[in-house]
C-alpha cells in the first residue's frame, strides 16, 4: 500500500511542503492536503471577505532579512537563504510564479546595535548588500531581494500540485488532528495549520496572532515598481511599499499588532497608513486636477501566525501516528517557506528510515 501523507493546511507552508515532498520522495505515496481555506477554495479568487483566518493571501510579500538575535533566528535565517536560492531559480524558470527580484531598501530611524554592526544574519548571501549614507537621521541599507504577488503564487503552487504532482485537496475544517486518523488508514500527518492545530484539539498555546492591516494601492503610471522600501520608525511603527508583480498593484503597509484578533478593517489604521504614506511615499499618490490621493483598491487584514520559540519543526507521536510540525511562521511564512519544507522532508525521511529498521 502506498504511504498516505496528509498535510493539514493549504497556506504557503502546506503547499510548499507538499511540493517538496512530492518532488523528492521515492517511495510510493499519495499526498492529500486538508484545508478549511486555501487556493482550492473558490473564495480565494473573489473578495475573500470571509477568509481572514487564512493568512497567506494577505501577506505583502517580500523578503526583508534581519540580524539574528538568538539561535532560533539563526535556524530560521538559514531557511530564508534556502528559500532565497530557490526563488532565484523559480523566478527565471517560472516567471508565471510572480517571483521577481528587485532592490530592497531599508531605513531605520533608531537602529539597535545588531543592525548598526551588521551582525550575523543580516547581510549573509544578500547580493549587492551596501550601507547607505545616513539620510535625515535614518541609517539605510540596500540589497537584492525578491517580491511576490501572493495570490498568484498560491495559485501557481496549487496548479503544480494538482496537475503535475497529483496531490488531492480536501476542503474541510478539522476539530483536531486525530480526526485525520479516522479518514485515512495509516497517515503520516504534516501539521501546517498556521497556529498549530493539536492532535487532541485546540491550537498550540505558544502561538499568538500579530494583526497586520495594509492598503493595496493602484500606483500612478509614473511610479517605478523596481524596489521594495521599508522605514522602521523610532516610535516602533513601520511603513513600507511592496510592488506586487504581474500588475498586482503596490502594498502600502503595515501594522503589527500583537494578540489583536480583529478581522475587520480599522479606519484608524487606514488613516495611520495614509498619513505615513503621504510623508514617506508621496510619489505613490495619483493626481486628479489640483488634488492628489492614494488610489486604494482594497484594504487587507491578516493575522500572522506567530509562536513563542519560533517555527515549530518538531516531530510528535500519538497513538502510533506521526505528526511532523511546520507551523508558527509569524511574519516570515514566504521567506522561509522552501527552507521549512526541506526540514519537513528531512524529518519525514528520518521517520521512514526508523520505521524500516
Ligand atoms: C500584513 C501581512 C504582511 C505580511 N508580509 C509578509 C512578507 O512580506 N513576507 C513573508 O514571508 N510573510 C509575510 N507575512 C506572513 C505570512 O503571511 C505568514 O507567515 C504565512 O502566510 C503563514 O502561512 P501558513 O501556511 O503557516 O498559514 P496560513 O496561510 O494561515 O494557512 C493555514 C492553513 O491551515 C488551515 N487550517 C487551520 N486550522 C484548520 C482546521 N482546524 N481545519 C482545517 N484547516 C485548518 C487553514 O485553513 C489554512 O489552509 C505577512 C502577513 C501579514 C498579515
Amino acid at each position: 500500500m502506498p504511504l498516505q501523507i496528509v498535510i493539514v493546511g493549504a497556506g504557503v507552508l502546506g503547499l510548499t511542503a507538499a511540493l517538496t515532498v512530492s518532488e523528492n520522495l521515492i517511495d510510493e505515496h499519495e499526498i492529500y492536503i486538508i484545508g478549511e481555506y486555501g487556493p482550492h477554495d473558490p473564495r480565494l479568487n473573489t473578495s475573500m471577505s470571509n477568509c481572514h483566518e487564512y493568512t497567506s493571501p494577505w501577506a505583502g510579500a517580500h523578503f526583508r532579512p534581519f540580524p539574528s538575535a538568538n539561535e532560533q533566528d539563526k535556524k530560521e535565517m538559514k531557511m530564508t537563504r534556502e528559500t532565497l536560492r530557490y526563488f532565484a531559480e523559480v523566478a527565471v524558470a517560472n516567471p508565471e510564479s510572480s517571483i521577481q527580484f528587485v532592490d530592497g531598501v531599508e531605513y531605520l530611524q533608531s537602529p539597535n546595535d545588531l543592525y548598526k554592526k551588521v551582525q550575523y544574519g543580516y547581510s549573509e548571501e544578500m547580493n549587492n548588500f551596501a550601507t547607505l549614507n545616513d539620510q535625515q537621521g535614518f541609517t539605510g541599507f540596500k540589497y537584492d531581494t525578491w517580491v511576490v504577488n501572493t495570490v498568484v503564487y498560491l495559485q501557481y503552487l496549487y496548479r503544480k500540485l494538482v496537475f503535475q504532482q497529483n496531490v488531492k485537496f480536501i476542503h474541510q475544517k478539522l476539530d483536531n488532528l486525530k480526526q485525520v486518523t479516522t479518514m485515512f488508514k495509516s497517515p503520516i500527518i504534516i501539521n501546517c495549520s498556521g497556529m498549530g492545530l493539536q492532535y487532541n484539539g485546540g491550537y498550540d498555546s505558544q502561538c499568538f496572532p500579530i494583526r497586520g492591516q495594509t492598503l493595496l494601492i493602484k500606483p500612478p503610471r509614473s511610479f517605478k515598481l523596481d524596489k521594495t522600501v521599508t522605514y522602521q520608525l523610532a516610535d516602533g511603527s513601520w511603513i513600507f511599499i511592496i510592488p506586487r508583480p504581474l500588475n498586482g498593484g503596490v502594498i502600502l503597509g503595515g501594522t503589527k499588532q500583537k494578540n489583536d484578533t480583529h478581522l475587520g478593517i480599522r479606519q484608524e489604521d487606514t488613516h495611520h497608513l495614509i498619513n505615513l504614506g503621504n510623508k514617506y511615499f508621496p510619489d505613490l499618490r495619483k493626481r486628479g486636477g489640483d488634488k492628489s490621493y492614494f488610489d486604494i483598491e482594497r484594504v487587507n487584514v491578516g493575522l500572522r501566525p506567530a509562536r513563542i520559540g519560533g517555527l515549530n519543526t518538531s516531530v510528535e507521536f500519538h497513538d502510533g501516528h506521526t505528526v511532523i510540525n511546520n507551523y508558527g511562521a509569524g511574519g516570515m511564512g514566504y521567506e522561509l517557506s522552501y527552507g521549512a519544507s526541506l526540514q519537513v522532508y528531512s524529518n519525514l525521511i528520518s521517520v521512514l528510515n526508523k520505521s524500516k529498521l
